[in-house]
């Protein structure tokens, strides 16, 4: 489990605000895989406030590399 801020919501893709993408490096996250960072509400300035599931593969090292490409 990682203790890294997570990315403003903004900056983020579709995928990855749904859990499907890894939120550090993009990387497409199977059904299930990846490591749950827990549920996330988001506070629009404009709009309802809604909810969002990040998630993070669960080889560090390899993310780590992939995001830093
Ligand atoms: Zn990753």
């Amino acid at each position: 489990m990682t203790t890294r801020a997570l990315p403003s919501i903004t900056s983020l893709t579709e995928a990855q605000q749904r859990g499907w993408a890894c939120v550090w490096c993009k990387a497409a996250l199977g059904i299930g895989l990846g490591d749950d960072l827990g549920v996330q509400r988001a506070r629009p300035a404009t709009g309802a406030a809604f909810l969002w599931f990040p998630r993070q593969c669960p080889d560090r090292p390899t993310c780590q590399a992939r995001e830093g490409a």
